[in-house]
């Protein structure tokens, strides 16, 4: 059975229906019927070639929520039609010393699931088990395909740097990923302040479980914070008053970016001195995606959505690219 697809046949085309042959479910894989697919921006990146690495006809979708449609040969502790969900990686080799140690999505020979094949903007897509992760009954389908991009990226920060619940986390950017970085820190405990240039988003950061707001615009409110934070979580893609804000760390603190902004420079004097340090990261691994999943059952996380049927996949990029999305962009399949 072909598979039913959305595919760009270019940078600048639009998407349009698109049918391919996957050929038989391999060993170890798992078919995946999507229900819904948020947007992430490296779809867009993906679909514009940004990167340099996009095959045409390009089909996107790395945010999947849906149900096992099938399973492969050797595929155990999956059954069809259990609610699970894709995100970035759809397989690895998982025996190499980073897969054995947990972390899968630092994997040499990782697969992305946009990247030379084809994603989740589609009635199905296929994954290697591992990779498949298992949906706790008390988090909803729709809401939940955003969190297997977009939210690992800014959950798995808090477990690699071990943040702990007295510890004070900022969160610079409320969009698609800062958003849900709120919602995760102020669950794990944490005081949680978010930065932003837009005042008016004040209100909705404290609803999402924000304790303070500052405007980045205002280097004043940045300089009054010197010394104040364990974490400072970047999720936006733009250049920053980097060396002020590594003086809003505390002793010890991280800078850790998760936005793509071109680079990084600092001053190392004040690292060196206050012990601080700079570091990034790509999603998480698959445990860390399973407690992600499992700590926003626990805790009613989720993302801040606007529904699209896929139909109307063209009009959702648009969105997107408006910068209007509030948050996170989620295809409904038909
Ligand atoms: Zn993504
Ligand atoms: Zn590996």
């Amino acid at each position: 059975m072909p598979i039913h697809a959305y595919a760009a046949s270019g940078p600048d085309a639009p998407f349009e229906p698109f049918e391919y042959e996957p050929g038989p479910l391999g060993y170890g894989e798992v078919e995946v019927a999507v229900e819904y697919c948020g947007i992430c921006h490296s779809d867009l990146s993906m679909k514009k070639n940004d990167w340099g690495m996009t095959q045409y006809p390009f089909v996107g979708g790395h945010e999947v929520a849906g149900r096992v449609a099938e399973l492969g040969e050797g595929v155990e502790g999956l059954e069809v039609g259990q609610r699970v969900g894709v995100g970035w990686n759809s397989a690895s080799c998982l025996r190499c010393d980073q897969c054995l140690s947990g972390y899968q999505n630092r994997c040499p020979d990782a697969e992305a699931t946009i990247v030379g094949r084809h994603g989740g903007f589609a009635d199905r897509v296929r994954a290697q088990a591992a990779w498949v992760i298992a949906i706790p009954d008390e988090v909803e389908l729709v809401d939940c395909g955003p969190l297997f991009c977009g939210g690992l990226t800014v959950f798995n920060p808090f477990v690699e740097n071990d943040i702990r619940p007295t510890d004070r986390v900022a969160v610079v950017g409320i969009g698609g990923l800062g958003h849900m970085a709120i919602g995760f820190a102020k669950a794990w405990g944490c005081e949680v302040t978010a930065f932003s240039t837009s005042p008016d988003k004040e209100a909705e950061a404290r609803e999402m479980g924000a304790h303070h707001f500052r405007n980045s615009r205002d280097a004043s409110q940045l300089a009054a914070a010197a010394g104040s934070f364990d974490m400072i979580l970047v999720a936006v893609n733009v250049a920053l008053d980097w060396d002020a804000y590594i003086a809003a760390l505390r002793p010890g603190g991280k800078l850790h970016l998760v936005g793509a902004a071109e680079k990084v420079s600092a001053t190392v004097f004040p690292l060196i001195m206050r012990q601080k340090s700079i570091g990034a990261s790509p999603t998480g691994g698959i445990v860390t995606a399973r407690k992600m999943v499992e700590f926003c059952a626990r805790h009613a996380i989720k993302p801040t959505i606007e529904e699209f049927p896929m139909s109307e996949i063209n009009a959702a990029f648009e969105h997107l690219e408006s910068g209007k999305a509030r948050y996170r962009i989620v295809l409904a399949a038909g």
